[in-house]
């Protein structure tokens, strides 16, 4: 365990694949390991079924530009407890739904979608950044602008922090919901402070560019407002999809439905999911038999940025597999197959490559980051770790330490799916990591350390950010 030794390694000394990883991950960067063509006979072409399919939709946003269409924005909700998120998503879903629209009772399914002014909005109903970073650790972007609620009555508080820490870690654009300006002791200029010092983002009127939009998901004030900003933010960030041809979908959430049996709540990115079609998602593959849209209604097809209940499967589809249409039930199957195959065979590789070769590919980076989420047992605690960690930067030179989040408390999976999601580790000082968060952190492959003195957290972290940089010859 070279971060635990600090050691340096020889340029020309051959490292393992985790090791491997390891390394990568310290620098920002993801390894794949090609497969070695004699091991594979099967696909002796080099290239999986899956991989053609994957191939085929990245392609179509390079050879198909000019078919690409605008789709509806895909926003996620998030913010402090209390501070109004399912309050507002629920004001929205009643106001922008017209009753004779819904039929009967409604079951969520994961997700709605609202018009305003002619135009569509997809909203993820459950609020907060687990779904959110779970999706993003795993490949799938599917939240395309965060709505962060700040309650303008309590201001910016530390889960506030912690969901913008998510965001900014996917790259998400955020727009700010002040929200509660019904109450009597609403400050919106004092939260407005806080954004700036908080976590530094400066609203439009006060010359900065983040859009911040005062609400009362109570009363609705203001939520017509949100939802332009929303169109406005994604007409500037070009959110489109290739329209036609077969489905790609992200799953959002899987269940057991007692009367359906597994379904799959998923949103179209591209192509047309039509019941009928033959879908894959990993192992797991069906013909689709029914597809249920947000208001309960039996749908023959559903477009990108809709969110629909697909009905069919046979086993639980895993949230982390992207669902490909394809032409036929045999294709479905052999898929499946194949990545079941991989799944079994998926155990750790001796392949290695030298440390030499790895060091070289990261040289060629110009950003050379280490994402670190810190977490302490006292707020005292954590800030005295926090500088000592920061202050690392100017004794190791060109290698920039980031704290992607710091908190108090036990290392939890958001934890984990957040550095996990910036390639980055997760630093404990005086904390425990629960045991979800711990087989979370071994499936993701993300380090996490623990230290009860500072001086060893920060020496261990010094001396292996220096023994990477500089290996004896
Ligand atoms: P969440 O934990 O962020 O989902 O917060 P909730 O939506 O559950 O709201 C927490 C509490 O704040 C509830 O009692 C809501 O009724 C209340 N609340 C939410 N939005 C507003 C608002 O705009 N004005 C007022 N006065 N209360 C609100």
């Amino acid at each position: 365990d070279m971060f635990v030794k600090g050691i340096a390694l020889n340029p020309n000394q051959r490292i393992d694949e985790k090791q491997a990883k390891e390394i990568a991950r310290m620098y920002g960067y993801r390894v794949r390991f090609e497969q070695e063509q004699l091991e594979d006979k099967e696909t002796s072409v080099g290239e999986s079924k899956l991989e053609k399919i994957e191939k085929y939709f990245e392609q179509l946003y390079i050879t198909k530009k000019n078919e690409l269409v605008t789709r509806p924005p895909v926003v996620t909700v998030m913010g402090h407890v209390d501070h109004g998120k399912t309050t507002l998503l629920d004001k929205i879903r009643k106001t922008r739904i017209a009753e004779q629209e819904v039929g009967g009772i409604t079951q969520s399914i994961g997700a709605y979608q609202v018009e305003y002014a002619g135009k569509k909005i997809t909203f993820i109903d459950t609020p907060g950044h687990e779904l959110f970073t779970e999706m993003r650790a795993k490949g799938v972007q599917v939240t395309d602008i965060v709505v962060l609620v700040v309650a303008a009555d309590d201001g910016v508080m530390p889960q506030t922090i912690e969901a913008y820490n998510h965001a900014k870690a996917a790259n998400v654009p955020v727009i700010v919901a002040i929200n509660k300006i019904d109450k009597p002791n609403a400050n919106v200029e004092a939260t407005k402070q806080q954004l700036v010092t908080k976590l530094n983002l400066i609203p439009e009127d006060w010359g900065g560019d983040t859009i911040v939009v005062p609400i009362s998901a109570r009363t609705g004030q203001g939520i017509d407002q949100l939802l332009e900003m929303i169109l406005l933010l994604a007409e500037i960030k070009e959110i489109k999809c290739y329209p036609k041809g077969p489905a790609r979908a992200a799953i959002i959430e899987s269940k057991v439905d007692r009367a359906l049996g597994p379904v799959a709540n998923a949103i179209v990115k591209d192509g047309i999911l039509n019941v009928g079609d033959y879908i894959v998602a990993g192992p797991v593959y069906c013909k689709v038999r029914a597809l249920i849209d947000d208001k309960g209604r039996r749908i023959k097809s559903a477009e990108p940025s809709q969110p629909v209940m697909i009905v069919g499967f046979e086993e639980l589809p895993d949230i982390r597999y992207t669902i490909y249409a394809v032409e036929s039930l045999e294709l479905a199957q052999e898929i499946a197959q194949e990545v079941k195959e991989k799944l079994e065979k998926e155990k750790p590789s001796k392949r290695k490559i030298s440390l030499e070769e790895l060091l070289k590919i990261m040289e060629e980076s110009e950003k050379k980051e280490l994402n670190i989420v810190l977490k302490a047992d006292t707020v005292g605690s954590l800030n005295a770790v926090q500088n000592a960690v920061l202050s690392l930067k100017s004794s190791v030179q060109e290698i920039k330490v980031n704290v992607v989040h710091a908190g108090v408390g036990t290392i939890n999976t958001g934890d984990v799916m957040l550095a996990s999601a910036s390639d980055g580790m997760v630093i404990g000082f005086r904390v425990k990591v629960d045991s979800q968060a711990r087989k979370v952190a071994e499936s993701e492959g993300v380090e996490i350390r623990t230290y009860e003195i500072i001086y060893d957290l920060i020496d261990n972290l010094k001396r292996a950010l220096e023994g990477m940089l500089q290996p004896e010859y």
